[in-house]
């Protein structure tokens, strides 16, 4: 896929950002929409130049000028996780916007059939292990060395309750979401010492446009499964991402942590 943009260089900031993330860059992936959205708009809110990367151009834009009418420095950039040379474009286009990349979010993913191992399709399984998990690899394999060579910084990688426990009919989602667990554990060991933290997030289910297909009855039941007896919002999970992206969780390395509504208490 090609790579466009759209930016608004830092010299026509319009507002005084505050300290939080003020002189970041950050990369957001699947940051036009649901979980990603949130999280673009609390690390705009922050201080943060923000980078919208996702599948779909058209909302990126949308996002990023959303962004930028609130005030904030942003950008928008078409990428396909699935496709490292256009991560490793996506991730260029961030340095060369707004100067060095600090902070990354790789967020993009989708959710695939429900249908039990035996009879998944193997289509299926490619696409959702291509974008869930190797989306994660590719977008730091090409991020690590940005945010080194800004002398450090953090990542947050998408996982989701789904990456420690099963989920019958989601083979492919459960698989990728508990190899992000393991993927981020190994880079943040690799990278501590260069002042890079690399942390995971693990959602339980989140009202987003993720559950779309979710007919009535199972969006009932996976409410159930939740003890506070509702879904969880994009904002909710934002907040634990932004924290771990923040200084003020400056010694928290390759760990995975929770915002699921108690759904992985028993
Ligand atoms: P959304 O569908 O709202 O957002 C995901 C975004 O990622 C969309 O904009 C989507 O674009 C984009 N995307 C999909 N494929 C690619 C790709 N190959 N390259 C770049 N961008 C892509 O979902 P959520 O906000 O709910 O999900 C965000 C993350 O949170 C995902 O990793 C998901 O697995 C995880 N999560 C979600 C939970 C939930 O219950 N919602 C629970 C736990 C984890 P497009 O719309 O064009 O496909």
């Amino acid at each position: 896929m090609s790579t466009e943009h759209s930016a608004t260089p830092a010299a026509e900031s319009k507002a005084e950002a505050p300290a939080e993330f003020a002189g970041r860059t950050a990369l957001i992936t699947g940051g036009a929409s649901g979980i990603g959205l949130a999280l673009a708009r609390r690390l705009a809110a922050g201080g943060a130049a923000v980078v919208v990367a996702d599948y779909d151009e058209e909302s990126a834009r949308k996002a990023a000028a959303e962004l930028e009418s609130a005030g904030a420095r942003a950008a928008a950039v078409a990428m396909d996780v699935t496709d490292p040379a256009s991560v490793e474009a996506g991730v260029r286009f961030a340095v060369d916007t707004f100067g060095a990349l600090h902070l990354a979010v790789n967020n993009a993913g989708i959710a695939g059939p429900s249908t039990p191992t035996g009879a998944y399709p193997v289509e299926d399984w490619n696409r959702v292990v291509a974008t869930n998990l190797s989306g994660v690899f590719h977008s730091m394999r090409y991020e690590l060395p940005a945010i080194v060579a800004a002398g450090g910084g953090a990542i947050v990688n998408m996982s989701s309750i789904l990456g420690t426990n099963g989920f019958a009919g989601s083979p492919a989602y459960v698989a990728a979401k508990h190899g992000v667990v393991g993927l981020t554990k190994t880079a943040a060991l690799e990278y501590a010492g260069q002042n890079v933290r690399i942390n995971a997030v693990g959602p339980g289910f989140i009202d987003t446009p993720l559950l779309r297909n979710t007919d009535p009855g199972a969006r009932e039941h996976l409410i159930s499964l939740h003890p506070a007896g509702r879904l969880g919002t994009a904002e909710e999970v934002a907040e634990l991402a932004a924290f771990l992206l923040s200084e003020k969780a400056s010694f928290i390395h390759g760990s995975y942590h929770l915002v699921d509504g108690g759904y992985s208490a028993p």
